[in-house]
């Protein structure tokens, strides 16, 4: 949890800690990749799954077909047009490190010896399964040679470390114009604080085969009784589930996750816990805020944010309770809970067992994935990790071109205009409140393609075949960075993705929205496709991630990026009002278990707004940009038809069960179906477009159809 930007999708980056791979040394065939067609104008209408009525199921109607015919590979624990271009930006990246391996190393310039070097070090498992445990060890042996909480509490405070509290540098939400540290709690080996909770048979399942992993990892690390402080090190994870973690939904809420603090008002919640130690050894000296992102409320606190008692009930004792959970919890199991977090952390670059230890929890267990990737792929995500800007020079300079930038130029320009339109004819808003939607509006900085001043790395050393090493190197030169920062004025150019990374962001506190090079491809975006498959992929994106500014929690920010209310109560009431009812609607959206296991509304309230109003703006701007006139008709589909269809192509995919559970708790994305059934029958245009009548699964009565912007 580094900052709090708003993707489109999940990010591969959280999707490869979630489902972190191991090396396969043998040389197994690799399952070939699903294509896609997409036509002669973006869409191929010969994959429409003709047997099924657009109108009770419009995901399967665009999707089932191309679905049914590309099962999912074994290396994936979901597949879709997402993941097609993920695959594709990440062979366009290995084309580009080929490159460089093939050349004479003499000829290497410094930059492209440390991708080389980056690269094949990973990539050299038979060196990583000789080295075995030693370069793990020296880390090992700082843990366990830090037997007092201060020493340990420096460790935490260490690069490269696992600790459960955090702190780290970001724009200050209440006052954009400086950068301040945020504080909290964290630490659970699972994906969520409703996995310890969970008394499932399926939930005892999971957490017993953690535990197995916990005792797998602690006697690699040399523990004599590695099952019994598994079990110490698990209770210790359950406190801090019970006692300490938030409910997910209401970590979303922006009024609560804003707590700032001197450093003696936090000092005084610390209750004993050597905090300063840690802090210190961060690097966070003289400094005059912390905002503690995990501060539970005070009474009246709780009733000026009309907290009712239900979310009250969900909310964790937050960082004070994790410090006085340490303080209760005996050295030897706080030592043993950071060892297996290190080692854990590092498997991928560890002998192969603790790889496929790793591979088989975190990926077969939770995500129901049958084979790890192919080392490649893994390399070039390594890659990324330590140097990914650098890569990204060569990306941009060979995979995008200048046209791309301009025509998307001229779409974000119409998706504002479309958003001006609507706002200024939104009957639920009040003359007062609409002035500061434009104001915000009018202020969005769009950010397209890739930074201007690439990241270019200086003094990160990286050394041949000492993967672990790299790792530690590049955290700590990600600290000084981000240290850097304090007392600064705003870095303006910072990008929190990379430029071949497929997917988009809102960041609230600059008010940008961002779209990376890799993303303006087909399905999204192609500069010679239909224009309404433009506006229903790319349009989509843009207008969902516009939508996120004022989504539930992005509308809490103003122009400037501020958290500050600028809205008058009666339209904050009526705003609130229509997402309480897009929470009822997604709430009744049950894909598991017979109906019993449903998407959770208020989880995926910011990224539902973002797709509905996403999609309305670009249906709007869609329409602006025919300037009165109709579409021309193409394979028998109309414009509208098209435009639904590009929107419905975007989220094509399928997934493991074991993905799609752990994804209802933990992501707050929709799933894709949703994305798409659940959109687009609150939009009148779409019932035009197909026909859709009373007798058809998704129809809703006029009446209950939600637009929001
Ligand atoms: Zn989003």
């Amino acid at each position: 949890m580094n900052t709090k930007i708003f993707a489109l999708g999940a990010s591969a980056l959280a999707l490869a800690l979630s489902a972190p791979a191991f090396a396969d040394d043998a040389a197994t065939e690799e399952v070939p990749t699903p294509t896609m067609s997409f036509g002669e104008w973006g869409f191929d209408p010969t994959t429409l799954s003709t047997d099924v009525d657009p109108g009770d199921d419009f995901f399967a109607y665009a999707n089932q077909k191309w679905l049914d015919a590309n099962p999912l590979p074994a290396e994936f624990s979901r597949f879709g047009a997402f993941n097609l271009l993920r695959e594709k930006s990440t062979a366009d990246v290995k084309a580009l490190v080929d490159r460089l391996t093939s050349k004479d190393p003499a000829t290497l310039s410094a930059d492209e010896k440390r991708i080389v070097e980056a690269y094949n070090t990973y990539l050299d498992t038979a060196a990583i399964e000789s080295a075995g445990l030693a370069p793990a060890q020296p880390h090992l042996d700082a843990i366990k040679g830090a037997d007092t909480l201060a020493a340990l509490a420096e460790v935490w405070g260490t690069p490269g470390y696992s600790s459960p509290l955090y702190a780290y540098v970001e724009v200050d939400a209440k006052e954009p114009t400086r950068y301040s540290v945020h504080a909290g709690s964290g630490g659970l080996g699972l994906p969520d604080r409703d996995y310890y909770l969970d008394q499932s048979e399926k939930g005892k399942d999971i957490q017993a085969k953690y535990r197995d992993y916990l005792a797998f990892l602690l006697g690699e690390a040399g523990y004599a009784d590695a099952s019994g402080m598994a079990e110490k090190v698990y209770d210790f994870e359950d406190s801090l589930a019970r006692k300490v973690a938030w409910d997910r939904a209401t970590r979303r809420n922006d009024d609560l996750t804003y707590n700032a603090l001197t450093p003696e008002e936090l000092n005084a919640k610390a209750g004993g816990f050597p905090l300063a130690a840690m802090l210190t050894a961060s690097g966070f000296e003289d400094i005059d805020r912390f905002i503690v992102t995990d501060l539970p409320p005070s009474p009246e606190r709780a009733e000026e944010l009309g907290l009712d008692a239900e979310t009250l009930a969900k909310i964790g004792g937050g960082m004070p309770a994790a410090m006085q959970l340490i303080l209760d919890t005996p050295m030897d199991v706080l030592q043993a809970w950071t060892a297996k977090g290190f080692l854990s952390s590092n498997a991928a670059v560890l002998p192969k067992r603790f790889d496929d230890a790793q591979f088989a929890f975190y990926g077969t267990t939770l995500n129901g994935t049958p084979e790890q990737r192919p080392r490649w792929k893994r390399a070039i995500g390594e890659t990324e990790g330590l140097l990914g800007e650098l890569l990204g020079k060569s990306y941009v300079a060979e995979y995008f071109p200048p046209e791309n930038k301009a025509a998307m130029d001229e779409l974000v320009a119409n998706l504002r205009k479309a958003m001006a339109q609507s706002i200024d004819g939104l009957d639920w808003m009040g003359e007062a409140t609409k002035e500061q939607a434009v104001a915000k509006l009018d202020a969005f900085d769009p950010k397209i393609g890739y930074r201007e001043n690439l990241e270019t790395y200086e003094g990160l050393a990286i050394a041949s075949g000492a993967p672990i090493a790299n790792r530690m190197a590049a955290a700590e030169w990600g600290w000084q960075d981000m240290l850097s920062k304090l007392g600064g004025p705003i870095d303006r150019t910072e990008w929190y993705m990379l430029p071949q990374t497929v997917n988009a962001y809102y960041n609230p506190t600059k008010n940008e929205i961002v779209f990376p090079a890799a993303i303006l491809q087909q399905p999204f975006f192609g500069i010679s496709a239909d224009p309404a498959v433009n506006y229903g992929g790319i349009g989509g994106v843009i207008g969902h991630e516009m939508g996120h500014g004022f989504d539930d929690q992005g509308s809490k920010s103003d122009g400037t990026g501020a958290l500050r209310n600028w809205w008058t109560d009666a339209d904050r009431k009526a705003f609130d009002k229509l997402g309480d009812a897009l929470v009822e609607q997604y709430n009744s959206y049950c894909p598991l278990d017979d109906g019993e296991t449903c998407v959770n509304g208020r989880l995926t309230l910011g990224e539902n707004i973002g797709d509905l109003g996403g999609l309305s703006l670009a249906y709007r701007a869609y329409k602006l940009s025919l300037n009165g006139k109709e579409d021309k008709v193409i394979d028998g589909l109309t414009g509208d038809q098209r435009f639904f269809l590009a929107w419905a192509q975007v989220w094509r995919s399928q997934q493991r069960e074991a993905a799609a559970r752990q994804r209802l708790t933990t992501d707050p994305h929709s799933p894709e179906e949703f994305r798409v059934n659940g959109i687009v029958r609150n939009m009148d245009a779409w019932y035009d477009a197909f026909g859709v009548t009373s007798d058809d699964d998704l129809y809703l009565p006029p009446e209950e159809r939600i637009t929001i912007w």
